[in-house]
């Protein structure tokens, strides 16, 4: 397979993926909508073996926005990079926005759409969950 590449905004930090991806979804949480700053966060499960920083791990700046869940964001750019889930560490959930424009994803879906923006509307076909997937455990909330 190609190797799929991605960085920040200020391409400090920059990474490669290894593995095909697939797993990924569209995260209407509060928290993923906050730290993003826009109506949802959008993520592709890798395994940790697979993820390679090239550049830019002295720019890593993490914030814990719940017990279990660690963002990790450029110190310089505020891009945020990926999070895992501190009781399952070898699943990173990285940002898709950060990938090259013509990496090849699966189909997506949307989750948390039971926290979704009164101003988004989801109008397309994609697979929708009120929260995470059936049998699904990356992200946590805090509760
Ligand atoms: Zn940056
Ligand atoms: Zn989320």
């Amino acid at each position: 397979m190609d190797k799929i590449f991605g960085n920040c905004e200020c391409k400090k930090i920059s990474f490669e993926i290894t593995q095909e991806i697939k797993y990924f979804s569209h995260c209407h949480c509060s928290q993923c909508r906050r730290s993003h700053g826009s109506a949802f966060g959008s993520f592709i499960e890798v395994e940790e073996p697979f993820f390679k920083y090239n550049s830019g791990t002295n720019n890593i700046e993490s914030y814990a926005s719940s017990k279990d869940c660690l963002r990790i964001f450029c110190q310089i750019c505020g891009s945020n990079i990926m999070f895992f889930n501190k009781r399952k560490p070898e699943k990173y959930y990285v940002s898709a926005g950060t990938l090259n424009k013509n990496t090849i994803l699966p189909e997506a879906h949307h989750v948390f759409v039971g926290s979704k923006a009164s101003w988004y509307e989801i109008t397309d076909n994609l697979k929708q969950h009120l929260e995470y997937p059936k049998g699904y455990i990356g992200e946590n909330k805090s509760t």
